[in-house]
């Protein structure tokens, strides 16, 4: 692009008579657009973005799939964790899990629980359940419209399957759970998802079937919202920890006492008492709707390194951490019964997610699809399961702080 016709687009932003969303079609390149965007705030503001200008990313690729208004990328550190030893129904050898953090000591602090539960023979993973949820919220006039329309929808749901596979072929109505509120009727169904975590995929899907249910109910009916809150969708909600929503899956291990010692440095009675007043009465003290120490500390590192969806942390980490003394062992599980991933789709394509998903042996679409989301869900909660036995331990012995000190105050050497 010639200077001059670069100054003109830059005049008309800063003029107003074009909008920094408007950049792709004037332009016709998602790329040169992107350096139009971060020159128009860099002269604006006086600031510099060429930090923020230097990504892989090709956004003739990203633009309209994945982002609007690109101007560049951020980066975030990577780290790893392993080998992690993983005995599940999908999952089953040694695994290194990428985290990405900027949290000095968070890789550090989950390898050490890595390490101890491979040391002790490894982790046992199981998926409890598997279903990804939207719940439209229907209008109905009264409570006895309400229980005729939960009456029809269950004697009608076979000939929803046919609305469904029009829009998706791996998209897979499950079941549907029905709630009422005096006149209003939520209905939450459930899908098989495929290796997608599929929020899109089913939105659009439970869509078309609202609009199937409204043309043959018969009776009068108004589908509010494709999306009623009962889902439910990146907000703490108790229906995704009692139902589950996306992969409902257990971790569990036995410790043995010699690593519990030796390697955590901390008494299996100890990690036990700790985890009885902190995660199960500290949390409910606090009214918390989660049982854990940090599952979200390696579920954000997880999602990030990986191309999920950052919003779904919210209840992908609702997490009941559970310890038992064994003998002289100690038993530990995760569950988790709400965790929302995939491994196509959303974010899971990009360069630096692909590569971390395949470190996993999880890139792309399983054999036979879903496997691969059934794999990762288990891989993530022995992870979760590594930090929460680390962090029990690190604190119990009282080494938290001086984890903190040794990993995460370093100075800042350089500015910018
Ligand atoms: P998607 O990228 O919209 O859909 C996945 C696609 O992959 C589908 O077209 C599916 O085809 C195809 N596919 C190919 N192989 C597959 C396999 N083995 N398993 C499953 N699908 C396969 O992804 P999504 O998971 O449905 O949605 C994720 C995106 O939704 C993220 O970007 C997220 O941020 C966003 N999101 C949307 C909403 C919403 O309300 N719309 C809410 C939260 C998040 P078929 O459909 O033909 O099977």
């Amino acid at each position: 692009m010639q200077v001059v016709e670069l100054d003109k687009i830059l005049e008309k932003l800063e003029s107003g008579e074009i909008t920094l969303s408007r950049l792709e079609k004037e332009l016709g390149n998602a790329n040169l657009a992107a350096l139009v965007r971060r020159l128009f705030l860099e002269r604006k503001y006086g600031i510099g973005l060429s930090a923020i200008a230097s990504t892989i990313i090709d956004f003739e690729d990203v633009f309209g799939r994945n982002i609007e208004n690109p101007i560049g990328a951020v980066q975030v550190p990577l780290g790893v964790v392993g080998p992690l030893l993983v005995k599940g129904t999908y999952a089953r050898g040694e695994y290194y899990v990428p985290l990405a953090t900027t949290e000095g000591a968070l890789v550090a602090s989950v390898n050490r629980g890595v390490k101890a539960l491979t040391s002790s023979g490894g982790v046992t993973t199981r998926i409890v359940k598997d279903g990804m949820t939207r719940a439209p919220v229907i209008w109905t006039p009264s409570i006895d419209e309400a229980l005729s329309l939960v009456e029809w929808i269950e004697e009608n749901k076979e000939s929803f399957h046919s609305v469904i596979s029009r829009i998706t072929r791996h998209g897979k109505l499950i079941d549907f759970y029905p709630y009422i509120v005096g006149n209003i009727v939520w209905i939450r169904f459930r899908y098989h998802t495929g290796d997608a975590m599929g929020m899109n995929m089913i939105t659009i899907a439970t869509e078309e079937l609202c609009r199937y249910i409204e043309k043959n109910y018969p009776g009068r009916i108004d589908c509010i919202s494709v999306s009623g809150n009962m889902c439910s969708d990146k907000k703490p909600a108790a229906i995704n920890r009692i139902l589950g929503r996306g992969k409902y899956v257990v971790a569990e291990a036995i410790v043995k006492k010699e690593i519990v010692e030796q390697t955590l440095k901390a008494s299996v009675e100890e990690i036990h008492e700790l985890n009885t007043v902190k995660n199960l009465l500290g949390s409910a003290a606090a009214g918390s709707p989660t049982f854990n120490a940090h599952a979200a500390n390696i579920i954000a590192g997880i999602f990030l390194a990986t191309g999920q969806d950052m919003a779904q942390i919210v209840e992908s980490s609702i997490t009941y951490t559970w310890t038992e003394v064994r003998g002289e062992d100690l038993y530990i599980s995760v569950t988790m019964p709400s965790l929302e991933i995939g491994t196509v789709g959303g974010g899971t394509w990009l360069p630096t997610q692909r590569e971390a998903l395949s470190l996993l042996g999880v890139a792309g679409g399983g054999n036979p699809p879903g496997t691969n989301a059934l794999k990762f869900a288990e891989i993530i909660a022995a992870t979760v399961l590594a930090g929460e036995l680390n962090i029990l331990a690190a604190q119990a012995a009282g080494h938290m702080a001086r984890g903190h000190r040794l990993y995460g105050r370093r100075e800042v050497k350089k500015d910018g």
